[in-house]
């Protein structure tokens, strides 16, 4: 992707540190209000339009873990990025006919939304005998315009994966709830969560649940997500 068509508006360094820290305060007040460890919640800077250089400032800043969108940008930005494919995680939709080119480049796909997506990931890691970090997608609040295994589907999905797709191992749950005035998908999704995590084999409880962006990240920490996925509260408004 040529640097014109990324986001020439991307706010400079010093911003992008006082955003980071400014986030991650206000990530601890919801933890601490929620009486939870702040801790245990992950920040992931997510890329979408934003040059690898203004990315790299973030991880800079301390950040862990990337979030890809776009299978097409992340095979043209990770190279440049200061960090390894572990750090960096899938959360777009993924098609199959992408699978392989992205495979290799990241450490989870948070975004997996289907059997038959499950399906070609086993089968490519199969191809590559390796294992992969996966969560599943949940559109808990049913709209057509997001993609995601429905939520009476989700358990189903859960167990039918362990048993067919035994490279896949499925860490938990992202969402990318309706917007809402209050809480109410964020704890539909964490009812669902806990309801995941009672009926997985014992020592096999998914710990992450990726919930929350720049719009609700606090109200998201205090329905127990564990990973935090922010965009522009980090690099700015997009174009
Ligand atoms: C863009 C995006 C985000 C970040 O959204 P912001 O509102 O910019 O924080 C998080 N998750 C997914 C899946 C996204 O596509």
């Amino acid at each position: 992707m040529m640097e014109s068509l990324l986001n020439d508006r991307a706010p400079d360094a010093r911003t992008i540190r006082e955003n980071i820290r400014g986030i991650r305060e206000r990530m601890a007040e919801a933890a601490v209000k929620a009486g939870r460890d702040p801790g245990e919640i992950q920040l992931m800077a997510v890329t979408k339009t934003v040059p690898a250089s203004r990315v790299n400032l973030a991880l800079q800043e301390g950040v862990r873990l990337l979030g890809e969108n776009r299978v097409q940008e992340c095979c043209e930005k990770y190279q440049n990025y200061a960090c390894g494919a572990n750090a960096i995680h899938f959360i777009g939709h993924l098609q199959t006919n992408k699978i392989r080119d992205i495979i290799d480049k990241v450490g989870m796909i948070e975004s997996v939304d289907s059997i038959r997506l499950s399906a070609a990931l086993q089968a490519e890691c199969e191809k590559l005998e390796k294992s992969l970090d996966i969560l599943l997608q949940v559109n808990i609040g049913a709209e057509e315009t997001k993609s995601g295994f429905l939520p009476e589907a989700l358990l189903p999905a859960a167990k039918e994966i362990r048993e067919r797709f035994p490279s896949l191992k499925i860490r938990g749950l992202m969402t990318v709830p309706p917007r809402a005035e209050g809480d109410y998908w964020l704890q539909k999704t964490r009812e669902l969560f806990e309801k995941m995590k009672d009926s997985s084999p014992e020592g096999h409880e998914p710990a992450v649940l990726s919930m929350g962006m720049s719009e609700d990240f606090e109200a998201a920490i205090g329905c127990g997500s564990t990973q935090v996925r922010i965009g522009r509260g980090i690099f700015g408004e997009r174009k």
